[in-house]
């Protein structure tokens, strides 16, 4: 569990390459290397890879391909939506027609003002490294399921085990 840090820097959160455990890190431009603070593994950081606030390039692994993600609390939008079923179907089980669409209703406006109101962070699709508090992350554009596929594809030729399935 890795509580977010009040570090106005950007920082990553990304999974060790040495003990393969989830690490967050801040930086910024002027930093050489990002280091675990599980082991203390160092990586450095390419050359012109950060500029200022903008992340160009991925800091781990280091590949170029980046994405756009809302940063979406994925438990509470799951936890949500499952209240909202099962809220309705115990007004639907007493046959409680306007309870039943209250509750489905109210669900879904949490579920659209959480959206509204979370972040977006950039994500490697290479190794999954997240980026928080970067600037003009747009250049980057959404996800692409083809690139994606080809680093999964990449990833299961290769056997680095980087990619969940
Ligand atoms: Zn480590
Ligand atoms: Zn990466």
């Amino acid at each position: 569990m890795i509580l977010p840090t009040r570090d106005p820097r950007v920082n990553v959160t990304f999974t060790c390459p040495n003990c393969k455990q989830a690490t967050q890190v801040s930086f910024d431009e002027n930093s050489q290397q990002i280091a675990c603070i599980h082991c203390g593994h160092t990586i450095a950081i390419p050359q012109e890879a950060v500029l200022g606030q903008q992340v160009q390039r991925c800091l781990v692994c280091p590949s170029l391909d980046l994405y756009v993600r809302k940063d979406f609390p994925q438990r509470i939008g799951i936890a949500l939506v499952a209240a909202g079923i099962i809220g309705s179907s115990i007004a639907w089980a007493y046959v409680n027609v306007f309870w039943t669409f209250a509750i489905l209703f109210s669900s879904a406006l949490a579920d659209l003002a959480l959206f509204a109101v979370v972040g977006n962070a950039l994500m490697c699709y290479r190794c999954q490294a997240q980026y928080r508090r970067t600037e003009q992350i747009d250049v980057h554009g959404a996800f692409n399921l083809e690139t994606h596929e080809r680093y999964r594809q990449l990833a299961a030729r290769t056997g680095t085990g980087e990619l969940k399935p």
